[in-house]
């Protein structure tokens, strides 16, 4: 069963939800969102710089689930963290994908100058009632000490690259201790070394894919994570990952496999 985590807002948020970027092409992206729904995600994870919301929402609306059983997660992109453009582009967020709320809006990026005011933006959204819950997304321990000492609604999700090559244990850890539920992004890497031979063997232990031990990995360790994939019958395989566990062996294996290897941003580097 897709856990539902419950978030500091008091809202809760299904543990494994799907991805969206570089779905740009519109049938594209409204077949992979058709067949997310269709093999079970509730969850859908996209942003301002994606430039999909508009074929997000058209799917979830052509695909008639109530909005009350779906969750959709946005994103402020950079150039609209200045104080005066948050507010319209998110209500042109809105507007793309059909829905007068959102269940969790995201800072995309620790933009150095931007993130603290925008963060104040954020809060007024949130107290709108128009965005249910508020996170950040790429923040480092440091960003998130600097949000913390000031802020009065506190994120409730950190969006961060994580899966086995990058595990991140101190800053998981710093957010758990915190309060912040860690949302893993890229869980399977986007991609990089599928033919790993030690997942190859626990895939192969238990009658899985690689893809599915590096998707289960992030649920055992508590995370909410958003696997992309336009193909549908990959769609239907991440979806399967909510049928198995892993024990104790498989996952002090895998915890060998961390080498801190980055496929997105570094923003351990943004001041
Ligand atoms: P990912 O989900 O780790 O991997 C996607 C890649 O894996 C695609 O090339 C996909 O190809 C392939 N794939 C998917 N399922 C597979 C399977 N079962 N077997 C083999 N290959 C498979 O990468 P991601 O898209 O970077 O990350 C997921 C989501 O996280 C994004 O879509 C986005 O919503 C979010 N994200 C957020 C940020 C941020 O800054 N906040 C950054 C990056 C990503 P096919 O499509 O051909 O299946």
């Amino acid at each position: 069963m897709n856990q539902n985590i419950e978030l500091s807002s008091k809202t809760t948020i299904p543990q494994l939800g799907f991805g969206t970027w570089l779905l740009k092409d519109e049938t594209k992206c409204k077949n992979a969102v058709k067949a997310a729904v269709e093999a079970g995600y509730r969850h859908f994870d996209t942003a301002q710089i994606y430039e999909n919301e508009q074929f997000v929402g058209r799917a979830l609306v052509e695909s008639a689930i109530p909005r009350e059983e779906l969750f959709i997660t946005t994103k402020i992109w950079n150039d609209n963290m200045f104080w005066d453009d948050i507010e319209p582009s998110f209500e042109e967020s809105l507007k793309k994908l059909q829905t007068d709320y959102i269940d969790l809006l995201l800072l995309h990026f620790p933009v150095t100058e931007l993130r603290r005011p925008a963060w104040h933006r954020m809060q007024d959204v949130y107290r709108s009632g128009k965005a249910k819950a508020i996170g950040v997304s790429n923040y480092t321990i440091q960003h998130l000490e600097e949000l913390l000492r000031e802020c009065e609604v506190k994120p409730a999700v950190n969006q961060v690259e994580l899966h086995v090559f990058l595990q991140q244990p101190e800053l998981v850890a710093y957010c758990q201790n915190n309060g912040i539920a860690v949302e893993a992004y890229s869980p399977i890497a986007h991609g990089y070394d599928m033919t790993n031979k030690t997942i190859a063997l626990i895939a192969e232990k238990h009658g899985t894919s690689v893809a599915q031990i590096m998707i289960r990995w992030c649920l055992e360790k508590g995370f909410i994570t958003i696997p992309k994939s336009t193909n549908s019958d990959r769609i239907k395989e991440n979806f399967g990952v909510l049928g198995f566990t892993l024990d104790e062996e498989d996952l002090m294996q895998i915890a060998g496999l961390d080498k801190g290897l980055r496929t997105c941003w570094d923003p351990t580097h943004v001041a």
